[in-house]
């Protein structure tokens, strides 16, 4: 991990934290575009910043207008919220972040039920299953409104062909398209895909600023005139609406021009961080995908791992599903993901 001048918290100093991308600290020069942004009040729709962050992100992936919002949850519960009213329903992936993640917040904030759909093994929700799912036109049933997506899940990229396939039935069923496009940038510089190919598929987006792109807080809901019209209503009555938020729409700004090609950086160390973990033996890698990588340790070594790691100064997240997770970003150069494949080298000679 590289640590700035300037940074407080000496803590940081000496770990390499594998957690999540969200615990990036903002770069010098992120810091200096936020000192420098020209701010407004954001509730009134006149922080400057915010507004050209808004339609920057609008116009580059090819929507009627976005809204900055101060995270990816209120972000996809703007979106639900618009899409489905009270009564309704939305097909989401078991493991998706919009069902699991969010602490329910559809069902307890808009009264809309979840139906959760089992993922295939590369991630995506089958098809077949998510129609069958639609419920009948019956008083007995919960009314099917939207399908959420999420792109990239646990990493993984979902393919073009799968979106436009989604969309397909979307068209063909009536029902409104959400993708959880927190780490959309992820799915594009891997895959070579511009953000708005992704981005064309749905009737709304979220996407993070505060994940791989480094930003401290923020994300943006994009859609149509309409769509963000209501979002921006329903974001007041969340709590969301923020005042001189130009300022992290600076950070924002700064990270979608600086933070975007380098994700292909975190991917690569990710690749050699799964590949030096395989290298070793002992270890089970069952997934690497972009910046993220999955090993299987078992349930009953899990304390052990994170005393050992702990020792050497590395987090990961355990208690995950599944079970650990090693995320790279920003903060973690190759020396870090040389430390992470030695620390478990040794926590493998240690339970060998
Ligand atoms: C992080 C994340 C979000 C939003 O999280 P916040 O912490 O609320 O910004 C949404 N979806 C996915 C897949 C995420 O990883």
């Amino acid at each position: 991990m590289q640590l700035r001048k300037g940074d407080s918290d000496g803590d940081l100093a000496g770990w390499v934290d594998l957690r999540s991308d969200t615990v990036t600290q903002p770069t010098a020069a992120m810091r200096a575009a936020m000192a420098t942004a020209d701010v407004g009040d954001d509730v009134y729709g006149e922080d400057p910043s915010v507004n050209a962050l808004q339609a920057r992100l609008a116009d580059e992936l090819g929507f009627d207008a976005a809204l900055f919002v101060p995270t990816g949850t209120q972000s996809n519960l703007l979106a639900m919220l618009v899409h489905c009213q009270r009564g309704d329903e939305y097909l989401v992936g078991m493991d998706a972040h919009t069902y699991k993640y969010e602490g329910g917040g559809a069902a307890v904030l808009g009264s809309i039920q979840p139906q959760p759909i089992a993922h295939a093994a590369d991630g995506s929700l089958p098809l077949d299953v998510v129609e069958a799912a639609i419920k009948p036109v019956d008083p007995h049933f919960a009314r099917t409104r939207l399908l959420c997506l999420e792109n990239t899940w646990h990493g993984r990229v979902m393919s073009q062909e799968y979106l436009a396939a989604a969309r397909e039935l979307c068209d063909r069923r009536g029902l409104a398209l959400h993708l959880d496009g927190a780490r959309m940038y992820n799915a594009a510089v891997a895959s070579g895909v511009a953000p708005r190919e992704i981005a064309r598929h749905f009737d709304s987006v979220s996407v993070c600023l505060s994940k791989g792109l480094g930003a401290p807080v923020g994300s943006v809901l994009l859609g149509t005139r309409a769509l963000i019209d209501e979002a921006r209503r329903w974001r007041k009555v969340c709590g969301g609406g923020m005042r001189q938020a130009g300022i992290l729409a600076a950070a924002a700004w700064h990270a979608l021009d600086h933070h975007v090609e380098r994700l292909a950086d975190d991917h690569a160390r990710a690749a050699r961080l799964a590949d030096g973990l395989r290298g070793l033996g002992a270890i089970a890698v069952t997934a690497q995908h972009t910046n993220m990588v999955f090993i299987d340790v078992p349930t009953e070594r899990l304390e052990a791992l994170r005393r050992h790691l702990e020792a050497a100064r590395v987090r990961v997240a355990i208690g995950y599903t599944p079970k650990v997770r090693l995320v790279t970003h920003l903060d973690v150069d190759d020396a870090g993901v040389q430390r992470t494949i030695d620390a478990f080298a040794g926590f493998a000679a240690q339970s060998a």
